[in-house]
Protein backbone atom coordinates (compact mmCIF):
# COMPACT_ATOMS: atom_id res chain seq x y z
CA UNK A 1 0.00 0.00 0.00
CA UNK A 2 1.14 3.84 -1.00
CA UNK A 3 0.88 6.04 1.74
CA UNK A 4 0.36 9.62 0.32
CA UNK A 5 2.52 11.91 0.77
CA UNK A 6 1.58 15.30 1.99
CA UNK A 7 3.34 18.01 3.37
CA UNK A 8 3.88 17.66 7.14
CA UNK A 9 3.27 21.16 8.99
CA UNK A 10 2.65 21.45 12.58
CA UNK A 11 -1.30 21.99 13.16
CA UNK A 12 -1.63 22.18 16.54
CA UNK A 13 -1.47 24.90 18.00
CA UNK A 14 0.68 24.96 20.90
CA UNK A 15 4.12 26.47 20.57
CA UNK A 16 6.93 27.40 22.89
CA UNK A 17 8.60 30.07 21.54
CA UNK A 18 12.27 31.37 22.88
CA UNK A 19 13.85 34.91 23.00
CA UNK A 20 17.05 34.92 22.49
CA UNK A 21 17.23 38.50 22.15
CA UNK A 22 15.79 38.57 25.62
CA UNK A 23 18.62 35.43 27.01
CA UNK A 24 21.34 37.91 25.76
CA UNK A 25 19.53 41.11 27.69
CA UNK A 26 19.01 39.04 30.94
CA UNK A 27 23.04 37.76 30.46
CA UNK A 28 23.77 41.44 30.22
CA UNK A 29 22.15 42.14 33.71
CA UNK A 30 24.03 39.16 35.07
CA UNK A 31 27.31 40.48 33.78
CA UNK A 32 27.00 43.73 35.51
CA UNK A 33 26.33 42.25 39.13
CA UNK A 34 29.74 40.16 38.62
CA UNK A 35 31.88 42.97 38.31
CA UNK A 36 35.14 41.46 37.47
CA UNK A 37 34.13 37.73 37.80
CA UNK A 38 33.95 35.78 34.94
CA UNK A 39 30.54 34.36 34.07
CA UNK A 40 29.55 30.68 33.44
CA UNK A 41 26.30 30.56 31.88
CA UNK A 42 24.38 27.71 33.64
CA UNK A 43 22.89 25.43 30.70
CA UNK A 44 22.12 22.01 32.55
CA UNK A 45 18.64 20.52 31.56
CA UNK A 46 18.70 21.22 28.14
CA UNK A 47 19.24 24.86 28.80
CA UNK A 48 16.38 24.87 31.57
CA UNK A 49 14.11 23.14 28.88
CA UNK A 50 15.16 26.51 25.97
CA UNK A 51 17.77 24.55 24.22
CA UNK A 52 21.27 23.40 24.85
CA UNK A 53 22.50 24.42 21.57
CA UNK A 54 20.88 27.62 19.88
CA UNK A 55 21.04 28.81 24.16
CA UNK A 56 24.83 28.58 23.79
CA UNK A 57 24.80 29.68 20.49
CA UNK A 58 23.61 33.01 21.40
CA UNK A 59 25.80 33.48 24.06
CA UNK A 60 28.70 32.18 22.57
CA UNK A 61 30.13 35.83 22.24
CA UNK A 62 28.86 36.75 25.92
CA UNK A 63 29.53 34.20 28.62
CA UNK A 64 32.72 33.08 29.98
CA UNK A 65 32.37 29.35 29.56
CA UNK A 66 29.08 27.02 30.21
CA UNK A 67 28.22 24.80 33.07
CA UNK A 68 26.18 22.11 32.68
CA UNK A 69 25.57 18.11 33.84
CA UNK A 70 26.30 15.15 31.10
CA UNK A 71 29.61 14.81 29.33
CA UNK A 72 28.29 13.58 26.06
CA UNK A 73 26.93 17.22 25.94
CA UNK A 74 29.60 18.50 26.63
CA UNK A 75 31.62 16.68 23.89
CA UNK A 76 28.67 17.97 21.62
CA UNK A 77 29.14 21.75 22.27
CA UNK A 78 32.78 21.02 21.65
CA UNK A 79 32.07 19.30 18.18
CA UNK A 80 29.69 22.49 17.41
CA UNK A 81 32.76 24.60 18.04
CA UNK A 82 32.69 26.17 21.64
CA UNK A 83 35.77 26.78 22.44
CA UNK A 84 35.02 27.90 26.11
CA UNK A 85 35.77 26.48 29.43
CA UNK A 86 32.84 23.86 30.05
CA UNK A 87 32.19 22.83 33.51
CA UNK A 88 30.91 19.71 34.28
CA UNK A 89 28.87 20.47 37.49
CA UNK A 90 28.62 16.69 38.53
CA UNK A 91 32.09 15.91 37.70
CA UNK A 92 32.74 12.41 36.50
CA UNK A 93 30.96 9.31 37.33
CA UNK A 94 32.52 6.51 36.07
CA UNK A 95 36.59 6.16 35.06
CA UNK A 96 35.50 5.29 31.57
CA UNK A 97 34.44 9.35 32.05
CA UNK A 98 38.10 10.20 32.12
CA UNK A 99 39.84 9.82 28.97
CA UNK A 100 37.07 12.43 27.31
CA UNK A 101 37.62 15.05 29.68
CA UNK A 102 41.35 15.46 28.87
CA UNK A 103 40.74 15.04 25.57
CA UNK A 104 37.76 17.51 24.77
CA UNK A 105 39.18 20.12 27.77
CA UNK A 106 36.21 19.74 30.46
CA UNK A 107 36.59 21.12 33.67
CA UNK A 108 34.97 18.45 36.27
CA UNK A 109 33.91 19.52 39.88
CA UNK A 110 35.66 17.01 42.40
CA UNK A 111 33.16 16.42 45.02
CA UNK A 112 34.05 13.28 46.78
CA UNK A 113 37.21 10.52 47.52
CA UNK A 114 35.64 8.23 45.05
CA UNK A 115 36.42 10.58 42.26
CA UNK A 116 40.08 11.34 43.70
CA UNK A 117 40.86 7.30 43.49
CA UNK A 118 39.42 7.31 39.75
CA UNK A 119 41.71 10.11 38.91
CA UNK A 120 44.66 8.26 40.52
CA UNK A 121 43.95 5.26 38.93
CA UNK A 122 43.95 6.73 35.61
CA UNK A 123 46.62 7.43 33.01
CA UNK A 124 44.58 10.35 31.05
CA UNK A 125 43.60 13.37 33.65
CA UNK A 126 41.85 16.89 33.10
CA UNK A 127 44.40 20.17 33.80
CA UNK A 128 41.76 21.60 35.63
CA UNK A 129 39.31 20.72 38.58
CA UNK A 130 36.69 22.47 40.12
CA UNK A 131 37.05 20.93 44.16
CA UNK A 132 33.64 21.29 45.52
CA UNK A 133 32.99 21.99 49.28
CA UNK A 134 30.31 21.33 51.44
CA UNK A 135 29.69 24.79 53.21
CA UNK A 136 26.24 24.16 54.47
CA UNK A 137 24.08 22.33 51.92
CA UNK A 138 24.82 19.03 52.67
CA UNK A 139 24.55 17.70 49.28
CA UNK A 140 28.04 17.31 47.61
CA UNK A 141 31.02 18.32 48.86
CA UNK A 142 34.03 17.66 50.86
CA UNK A 143 34.14 19.50 54.16
CA UNK A 144 36.30 22.54 55.08
CA UNK A 145 38.96 20.98 56.46
CA UNK A 146 39.66 18.07 54.01
CA UNK A 147 40.96 20.87 51.45
CA UNK A 148 44.26 20.63 51.85
CA UNK A 149 44.80 16.87 51.85
CA UNK A 150 42.73 16.97 48.88
CA UNK A 151 44.69 19.64 47.26
CA UNK A 152 48.09 18.27 47.89
CA UNK A 153 46.29 14.74 46.55
CA UNK A 154 45.76 16.48 43.66
CA UNK A 155 49.33 18.47 43.24
CA UNK A 156 51.21 14.59 43.35
CA UNK A 157 48.52 14.37 40.31
CA UNK A 158 49.86 17.06 39.09
CA UNK A 159 46.86 18.91 38.51
CA UNK A 160 47.48 22.27 40.05
CA UNK A 161 44.86 24.23 38.33
CA UNK A 162 42.21 24.46 41.56
CA UNK A 163 39.11 26.53 41.81
CA UNK A 164 37.12 26.06 45.16
CA UNK A 165 33.44 25.62 44.40
CA UNK A 166 30.23 25.50 46.63
CA UNK A 167 26.93 26.31 46.72
CA UNK A 168 24.70 27.78 48.98
CA UNK A 169 21.03 26.41 49.95
CA UNK A 170 18.99 29.71 50.54
CA UNK A 171 20.47 31.94 48.86
CA UNK A 172 17.10 33.21 47.62
CA UNK A 173 16.30 33.82 51.55
CA UNK A 174 16.50 37.62 52.47
CA UNK A 175 18.15 36.70 55.43
CA UNK A 176 21.91 36.88 54.76
CA UNK A 177 22.95 34.62 57.44
CA UNK A 178 23.24 31.51 55.50
CA UNK A 179 25.15 32.77 53.17
CA UNK A 180 27.40 34.45 55.93
CA UNK A 181 27.89 31.62 57.36
CA UNK A 182 29.07 29.41 54.03
CA UNK A 183 31.43 32.32 53.57
CA UNK A 184 33.17 32.13 56.85
CA UNK A 185 33.78 28.24 56.44
CA UNK A 186 34.65 29.04 52.81
CA UNK A 187 37.49 31.92 54.17
CA UNK A 188 38.95 29.49 56.73
CA UNK A 189 39.55 27.05 54.38
CA UNK A 190 40.66 28.88 51.27
CA UNK A 191 44.14 30.21 53.38
CA UNK A 192 47.05 31.66 51.22
CA UNK A 193 47.71 31.07 48.60
CA UNK A 194 43.99 31.74 48.17
CA UNK A 195 42.56 29.93 45.22
CA UNK A 196 39.79 31.61 42.99
CA UNK A 197 36.76 30.43 43.80
CA UNK A 198 32.94 30.03 42.63
CA UNK A 199 30.03 30.61 44.50
CA UNK A 200 27.15 32.30 43.29
CA UNK A 201 24.07 30.88 41.92
CA UNK A 202 21.87 33.84 40.61
CA UNK A 203 20.31 34.36 43.93
CA UNK A 204 23.24 35.13 45.51
CA UNK A 205 24.17 37.17 42.44
CA UNK A 206 21.61 39.47 42.82
CA UNK A 207 21.26 39.63 46.62
CA UNK A 208 24.85 39.01 48.64
CA UNK A 209 27.46 41.06 46.46
CA UNK A 210 29.93 39.91 48.77
CA UNK A 211 29.56 35.98 47.19
CA UNK A 212 30.26 37.58 44.01
CA UNK A 213 33.86 36.95 43.64
CA UNK A 214 36.01 39.36 41.70
CA UNK A 215 38.92 38.95 39.24
CA UNK A 216 39.78 35.21 38.64
CA UNK A 217 36.56 34.24 40.13
CA UNK A 218 33.77 33.12 38.43
CA UNK A 219 29.75 33.04 39.69
CA UNK A 220 27.46 30.55 37.89
CA UNK A 221 23.68 32.03 36.82
CA UNK A 222 21.45 30.21 35.60
CA UNK A 223 17.13 30.91 35.90
CA UNK A 224 17.85 34.76 35.67
CA UNK A 225 19.36 34.12 31.95
CA UNK A 226 16.15 32.60 31.28
CA UNK A 227 14.29 35.59 32.30
CA UNK A 228 12.88 33.61 35.70
CA UNK A 229 13.32 35.22 38.80
CA UNK A 230 15.25 33.03 41.45
CA UNK A 231 12.95 34.84 44.30
CA UNK A 232 9.19 34.31 45.40
CA UNK A 233 7.06 36.35 43.65
CA UNK A 234 5.89 38.47 46.55
CA UNK A 235 9.39 39.18 46.87
CA UNK A 236 10.94 39.85 43.85
CA UNK A 237 9.68 39.27 40.33
CA UNK A 238 11.82 38.87 37.35
CA UNK A 239 10.08 42.48 35.80
CA UNK A 240 11.29 44.05 38.79
CA UNK A 241 14.83 42.43 38.25
CA UNK A 242 14.94 43.46 34.75
CA UNK A 243 14.82 40.55 33.41
CA UNK A 244 12.87 39.43 30.23
CA UNK A 245 11.27 36.24 29.54
CA UNK A 246 12.97 34.33 27.11
CA UNK A 247 9.96 31.59 26.84
CA UNK A 248 6.89 31.79 25.90
CA UNK A 249 4.28 28.98 25.56
CA UNK A 250 1.41 29.58 23.63
CA UNK A 251 -1.25 27.98 21.97
CA UNK A 252 -5.25 28.78 20.97
CA UNK A 253 -8.98 28.17 22.06
CA UNK A 254 -10.02 24.87 20.04
CA UNK A 255 -13.46 24.57 21.94
CA UNK A 256 -16.07 27.34 23.15
CA UNK A 257 -18.85 26.09 25.43
CA UNK A 258 -21.80 27.81 27.37
CA UNK A 259 -22.31 26.17 30.68
CA UNK A 260 -25.69 27.41 32.51
CA UNK A 261 -25.95 28.01 36.16
CA UNK A 262 -24.70 24.88 38.12
CA UNK A 263 -22.86 22.48 35.53
CA UNK A 264 -19.40 21.75 36.15
CA UNK A 265 -16.43 21.78 34.24
CA UNK A 266 -14.07 19.00 33.04
CA UNK A 267 -12.88 16.17 35.43
CA UNK A 268 -14.18 15.75 38.38
CA UNK A 269 -16.33 18.64 37.72
CA UNK A 270 -14.00 20.90 40.37
CA UNK A 271 -15.69 24.10 38.78
CA UNK A 272 -18.81 24.79 39.27
CA UNK A 273 -20.74 27.64 37.23
CA UNK A 274 -22.72 30.03 39.14
CA UNK A 275 -24.15 31.98 36.41
CA UNK A 276 -24.32 30.74 32.37
CA UNK A 277 -21.14 31.92 31.19
CA UNK A 278 -18.70 31.25 28.17
CA UNK A 279 -15.85 29.35 28.49
CA UNK A 280 -12.96 28.44 26.11
CA UNK A 281 -11.03 25.64 25.95
CA UNK A 282 -7.01 25.70 25.30
CA UNK A 283 -4.89 23.15 23.24
CA UNK A 284 -2.35 22.71 26.17
CA UNK A 285 -2.61 20.19 28.90
CA UNK A 286 -0.20 18.51 31.21
CA UNK A 287 1.40 16.48 29.11
CA UNK A 288 2.25 19.36 26.84
CA UNK A 289 4.12 20.84 30.59
CA UNK A 290 1.53 22.63 32.11
CA UNK A 291 1.32 22.15 35.54
CA UNK A 292 -1.88 20.19 36.48
CA UNK A 293 -1.89 21.27 39.80
CA UNK A 294 -2.29 24.65 39.07
CA UNK A 295 -5.64 25.36 40.41
CA UNK A 296 -8.77 27.48 39.14
CA UNK A 297 -8.05 31.04 39.49
CA UNK A 298 -4.46 30.44 37.47
CA UNK A 299 -3.79 33.50 35.26
CA UNK A 300 -3.63 32.94 31.72
CA UNK A 301 -4.12 35.22 28.99
CA UNK A 302 -6.42 35.19 25.90
CA UNK A 303 -6.87 36.92 23.58
CA UNK A 304 -4.95 40.29 25.00
CA UNK A 305 -7.32 40.17 28.12
CA UNK A 306 -5.74 38.43 31.30
CA UNK A 307 -8.48 35.99 32.96
CA UNK A 308 -7.99 32.46 35.01
CA UNK A 309 -8.13 29.09 34.44
CA UNK A 310 -11.07 27.32 35.45
CA UNK A 311 -11.04 23.39 36.73
CA UNK A 312 -8.79 20.57 36.59
CA UNK A 313 -5.97 20.83 34.05
CA UNK A 314 -6.28 17.73 31.85
CA UNK A 315 -3.85 15.87 29.36
CA UNK A 316 -3.92 17.93 26.26
CA UNK A 317 -6.40 20.86 27.33
CA UNK A 318 -7.22 23.12 29.91
CA UNK A 319 -11.10 25.85 30.16
CA UNK A 320 -10.33 29.69 30.97
CA UNK A 321 -12.89 31.81 31.42
CA UNK A 322 -14.27 33.88 28.98
CA UNK A 323 -16.89 36.42 30.56
CA UNK A 324 -16.36 39.64 28.98
CA UNK A 325 -13.73 38.06 26.53
CA UNK A 326 -14.75 38.36 22.39
CA UNK A 327 -13.08 35.58 21.41
CA UNK A 328 -13.32 32.95 19.04
CA UNK A 329 -12.20 29.40 18.39
CA UNK A 330 -8.67 30.50 17.34
CA UNK A 331 -7.67 33.23 19.80
CA UNK A 332 -4.65 33.37 20.75
CA UNK A 333 -3.67 32.15 24.25
CA UNK A 334 -0.41 32.80 26.37
CA UNK A 335 0.46 30.00 28.77
CA UNK A 336 3.28 32.02 30.17
CA UNK A 337 5.88 34.56 28.75
CA UNK A 338 4.96 37.79 25.83
CA UNK A 339 2.64 36.56 23.10
CA UNK A 340 -0.69 37.68 20.87
CA UNK A 341 -2.74 36.21 23.69
CA UNK A 342 -1.06 38.87 26.58
CA UNK A 343 1.62 38.86 28.93
CA UNK A 344 1.89 36.30 31.82
CA UNK A 345 4.23 35.62 34.36
CA UNK A 346 5.64 32.36 34.02
CA UNK A 347 6.53 32.64 37.91
CA UNK A 348 3.19 33.50 38.76
CA UNK A 349 2.02 30.01 36.96
CA UNK A 350 4.40 28.18 39.01
CA UNK A 351 3.09 29.57 42.41
CA UNK A 352 -0.02 28.88 41.75
CA UNK A 353 1.00 25.81 40.68
CA UNK A 354 2.70 25.65 44.30
CA UNK A 355 6.24 25.05 42.07
CA UNK A 356 8.99 26.92 40.54
CA UNK A 357 9.53 28.45 37.24
CA UNK A 358 12.47 25.91 36.67
CA UNK A 359 10.33 23.22 36.80
CA UNK A 360 8.10 24.49 34.21
CA UNK A 361 10.67 25.91 31.90
CA UNK A 362 12.27 21.87 32.40
CA UNK A 363 8.85 20.22 31.99
CA UNK A 364 7.91 21.89 28.67
CA UNK A 365 7.25 18.40 26.91
CA UNK A 366 9.43 17.28 23.41
CA UNK A 367 5.28 17.17 22.00
CA UNK A 368 5.54 21.39 22.17
CA UNK A 369 7.62 22.23 19.30
CA UNK A 370 10.02 25.13 19.87
CA UNK A 371 11.37 28.40 17.99
CA UNK A 372 14.16 30.24 18.25
CA UNK A 373 13.77 33.68 17.81
CA UNK A 374 16.20 36.89 17.98
C1 LIG B 1 21.89 24.86 38.71
C2 LIG B 1 23.08 25.38 39.39
C3 LIG B 1 23.39 26.74 39.35
C4 LIG B 1 22.47 27.77 38.76
O1 LIG B 1 21.47 28.07 39.71
P1 LIG B 1 20.32 29.18 39.43
O2 LIG B 1 19.54 29.20 40.67
O3 LIG B 1 19.53 28.65 38.28
O4 LIG B 1 21.02 30.43 39.11
C5 LIG B 1 24.58 27.15 39.92
N1 LIG B 1 25.41 26.26 40.50
C6 LIG B 1 25.13 24.94 40.56
C7 LIG B 1 26.08 24.01 41.23
C8 LIG B 1 23.95 24.46 40.02
O5 LIG B 1 23.69 23.15 40.09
Amino acid sequence: MRVPSLPVTVSRPIRARIDLAALRHNFGVARRLAGKACLWAVIKANAYGHGQFPVAHALRDLADGYALLEIENAIALRERGHRQPILLLEGFFTPADLPALARFDLTPVLHCRAQLDMLAASSERPRRVYVKLNTGMNRLGFLPPELPEILRALAALRIQDVTLMSHFAAADAPSPAEIAASLARLREANAEPRLPVSLANSAALIRHPESRGGAGDWARPGIMLYGGSPFAPADRTAAQLDLRPVMTLESRLIGIQHPDAGERIGYGGLFQVEAPTRIGIVACGYADGYPRHAPTGTPIAVAGHMTRTLGRVSMDMLACDLSGIAAEIGAPVTLWGTGEGGQVDADAIAAAAGTIGYELFCAVAPRVPMRWEG
